[in-house]
């Protein structure tokens, strides 16, 4: 009697095993930033290079993966408060963040730039901080083109800086002239100027930056297995035939 109890105990442990549904991550995102992140305008889903390579590491882990979609700038804050598993938004890997989470292996590169109106007098990146300079920069608030415009442009006097909640909303505003430039990171630069005739992207590049995913210093056993899952779809291409797709060659 008792070794068929604990038959069908353990029976009935491996149905419920079976049958439990797996642990979800939570990734943390600001989908306004195509090729990156973005909603679909069929599926309105959330899609891009970051959803995409996400997707992949989770079923190679064995996650669920949803995808809530913050304002940017509230993305590390909710990682370090463990609101969410992780953050993946085309983010800088920088000192100051840190300090707050840690960061993934890196798994893109990205540059900061400037659009312009296709007539602008700023002809290049370094106008925008020369002697005697004084322009209206539009950023997205919170990000890597706010830190370093507001180092080089605003703490020296050389302009203003306006701060938007994110990169669409701020080529809205270079589109409507209540800025004259907006320094963000060169993909989505491109998707915005395909997207709204009469800019441009200046030639000169302002910083490269690596992308990372962050994460919890709270938990580094899901990191580690992250930067596994994301070290075997590197080396079998999926991550490279990812971006691809999202950013075909040029030429
Ligand atoms: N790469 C920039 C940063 O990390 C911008 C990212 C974003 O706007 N999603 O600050």
């Amino acid at each position: 009697m008792k070794r068929i109890l604990s038959i069908v105990l353990a029976l009935s442990m491996l149905v419920m095993a079976g049958a439990a549904a797996a642990e979800t991550l939570t990734m943390a995102t600001n989908a306004a930033f195509p090729p990156y992140e973005y909603y679909d305008d069929e599926t309105d889903k959330i899609v891009g290079i970051d959803a995409e390579i996400a997707a992949a590491i989770c079923a190679k882990l064995g996650y669920e993966l949803e995808i809530v979609d913050v304002d940017f700038d509230s993305i590390v804050p909710g990682v370090q408060a463990g609101k969410y598993s992780f953050g993946m938004a085309g983010m800088t890997v920088t000192e100051d963040r840190l300090k707050s989470v840690d960061f993934s292996d890196s798994y893109a590169t990205g540059i900061q730039v400037v659009i312009v109106p296709e007539d602008s007098a700023i002809a290049s990146a370094d106008d925008l901080f020369a002697e005697g300079a004084n322009h209206k920069v539009g950023v997205q608030q919170g990000t890597t083109g706010d830190l370093y415009t507001t180092w080089d442009i605003e703490d020296t006097g050389k302009g203003t800086i306006e701060r938007f909640k994110n990169g669409a909303d701020a080529v809205l505003a270079l589109t409507s002239g209540k800025v004259e430039c907006v320094v963000i990171d060169n993909e989505p630069a491109k998707n915005f100027v395909a997207a709204n005739p009469g800019l441009k992207i200046l030639d000169t590049e302002y910083i490269l930056e690596n992308y990372a995913m962050c994460f919890s210093k709270n938990t580094p056993e899901l990191t580690a297995q992250v930067n596994g899952a994301l070290k075997e779809l590197i080396a079998d291409g999926t991550v490279q035939a990812i971006i691809d797709k999202y950013i075909p060659a040029e030429g």
